[in-house]
């Protein structure tokens, strides 16, 4: 595997690899890398000939009293990682490469409505941060098909709307959550969990189970599904950020008429906030 830092160094080497006619596949991370993310690469595998990797914590989508600082960095533990599953490049820049005025930036890409609800509405400039460095890594490395994962579903729906918005030639292609064997999904953050925790953190999974069957049953009362299950979440010692039922098509809430429904949580098991989400066809 290659590991460059230098973005005209590595967009020289991928300029002349699409060329010769390969397809560049991308996954966009910010390291720490676990089965969750592996899988993604996996998946990139089978849609291109060049796979890259980019590890960036990215100081942009952290809100002021976030954990920026706390975000486990493990580059040598993820560069064995990529190399053992055959990773052909990793794209790992510093601040002052991405942000060389900081992140002041005088460009931002903003995504409306999407970014306004769910995560939005506790992280109102994440987005914006999110949106704005997947920017710069496209124009960087210029890929041809990037996956991103379904845990991260409000992300995945606002990136894809803005490659659709701008015309960009990119291919998005969503990759399923991969959990731990309670059932709770793999994240950078579980590491700052307690095993007490962390036992107790398996009952994000299973309150959003326990919703989906509920309207797979026929119920539509969606506010007080939303409810019980907010009831549920703080019983067992979580904060909730929110628990929503949406139309998984446009993330607003959903209406009885609906049939492609999302259920979407964040809240807080101790330190960090964990997200976990459910589509539910009807
Ligand atoms: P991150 O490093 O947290 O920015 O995540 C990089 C990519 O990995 C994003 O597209 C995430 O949605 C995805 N990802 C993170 N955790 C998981 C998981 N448990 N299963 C599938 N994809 C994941």
């Amino acid at each position: 595997m290659k590991i460059i830092q230098n973005p005209h160094e590595i967009q020289k080497d991928l300029i002349t690899l699409k060329k010769a006619g390969k397809k560049i596949g991308l996954i966009p991370t910010m390291g720490n890398l676990h089965r969750g993310h592996l899988s993604l690469f996996k998946l990139a595998q089978t849609h291109c000939d060049v796979l890259v990797g980019s590890i960036f914590v990215n100081p942009m989508q952290f809100g002021a009293n976030e954990d920026l600082d706390k975000y486990p960095r493990t580059l040598n533990d993820d560069i064995k990682k990529l190399e053992s599953i055959n990773v052909d490049y990793l794209f790992t820049p510093t601040n002052d490469i991405i942000y060389p005025l900081g992140t002041n930036v005088n460009t931002s890409i903003e995504v409306n409505r999407l970014t306004e609800r769910l995560c939005g509405e506790t992280r109102p400039e994440h987005f914006r941060g999110v949106a704005t460095v997947v920017n710069i890594l496209f124009n960087i490395l210029r890929p041809d098909v990037v996956v991103f994962g379904k845990k991260d579903y409000q992300q995945y729906m606002i990136l894809n709307a803005m490659v659709k918005d701008l015309f960009m030639p990119i291919e998005i292609i969503a990759g399923e959550i991969i959990r731990e064997e309670n059932g709770l999904a793999m994240s950078s953050r579980n590491k700052f969990l307690s095993i007490e925790e962390k036992q107790k953190a398996a009952e994000l999974r299973k309150t959003i189970l326990a919703t989906a069957a509920q309207i797979e049953s026929g119920k539509r009362n969606y506010g007080s599904l939303q409810q019980e299950a907010i009831q549920r979440l703080q019983n067992k010692g979580f904060k909730v950020d929110y628990f929503e039922i949406c139309n998984a098509l446009d993330l607003e809430k959903a209406t009885d008429t609906d049939s492609q429904i999302l259920i979407a949580c964040a809240a807080w098991m101790g330190q960090p906030r964990l997200l976990d989400n459910l589509e539910v066809e009807l």
